[in-house]
């Protein structure tokens, strides 16, 4: 089976659907808001972690490799999306992950397992140099061969799946908005959107100003630098494993609202960073709003 006859099979929601919202907040001051509903593509490879993975499964594929490795914390959707992928399409999976064993697993790590993920841990001190040779090479000897997924998924093979959402969107638009973590996904927006629309990513991390290098670089790689893009950092709060009252309060208004219920890590902090920028006058009277839903509530 190859990853190609097994995506025939899966039945992925793609392209994803886009969604109008209809909110006085912004029409009040003159902006539209649709949804791109990728957090529907797959319920267990959802949102930007398919769309990242999508050329790094068949880049392993080319490379002859039959087991993925990648690194993340305890309770990182991308361990459990490269696990599902492994799953799906085939794949040995390991997912060595930042930290220590703690028993009984998370929800996260209780679900690779059952996807047949092999979890490794690695001290925080080891974490920070993972791409070394001193730990590959542990890790090379324990796993054997892998082909090596990084953190996040974020890499040349990402930004191009990403790459492949601005052109599901047939309609014209002012903004594309998009959250950030690791800023792959704003990388592969930047690169696809058509001249005049700018991209704006909201960091879900505080202190996420290191991201525009981080975001540059993936976009090199991939082979183009653009600068129609803007990272948004005011939407934090409080920072990446933060979700005080506030925005617990915000995305239930927003569901009772619109029925759509948001993920907090990233996607409510999005949303009520556009709700706010256009109730401060952001955007333009006429502007055309589409946000990325990158992904389905935590289960
Ligand atoms: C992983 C994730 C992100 C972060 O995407 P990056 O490409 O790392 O910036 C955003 N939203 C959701 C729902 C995610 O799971």
């Amino acid at each position: 089976m190859t990853v190609e006859s097994h995506l025939d099979e899966l039945e992925l929601v793609v392209p994803s659907p886009v969604q109008e919202i209809h909110d006085e907040r912004l029409e009040r001051h003159g902006v539209r808001l649709l949804l791109k509903r990728d957090d529907l593509i797959h319920p267990e490879i959802p949102g930007n972690k398919w769309r990242k993975l999508k050329y790094n499964l068949k880049d392993a594929e080319a490379a002859g490799q039959t087991k993925l490795l990648t690194f993340g914390g305890a309770y990182s959707n991308h361990i459990r999306a490269v696990a599902a992928a492994g799953y799906y399409f085939g794949f040995e999976t390991v997912g060595v992950i930042r930290g220590e064993e703690h028993l009984p697993h998370n929800p996260t790590l209780a679900y690779a397992t059952t996807r047949d993920m092999t979890l490794a841990y690695i001290d925080r001190d080891r974490y920070r140099i993972k791409t070394s040779d001193e730990v590959l090479g542990p890790l090379q000897e324990r796993f054997g061969e892998f082909f090596l997924v990084p953190e996040g998924g974020s890499n040349a093979a990402a930004v191009r799946g990403v790459a492949e959402l601005p052109a599901e969107i047939d309609f014209p638009y002012d903004v594309l908005c998009a959250p950030v973590g690791t800023g792959g996904t704003l990388a592969g927006l930047a690169y696809a959107v058509p001249s005049g629309v700018r991209v704006l990513g909201f960091s879900s991390l505080k202190g996420g100003a290191f991201l525009a290098d981080d975001v540059r670089g993936l976009q090199g790689v991939a082979g183009q630098v653009t600068d129609n893009w803007d990272l948004q950092l005011d939407y934090h709060f409080g920072g990446f494993a933060r979700r005080p009252a506030e925005l617990r309060e915000f995305a239930q208004d927003f569901e009772v609202r619109h029925g759509v219920d948001l993920e907090l890590t990233y996607v409510a902090k999005m949303l009520a960073g556009i709700v706010d920028m256009a109730s401060t006058r952001q955007f333009p009277s006429g502007s055309v709003i589409v946000a990325v839903v990158t992904g389905p509530p935590d289960a």
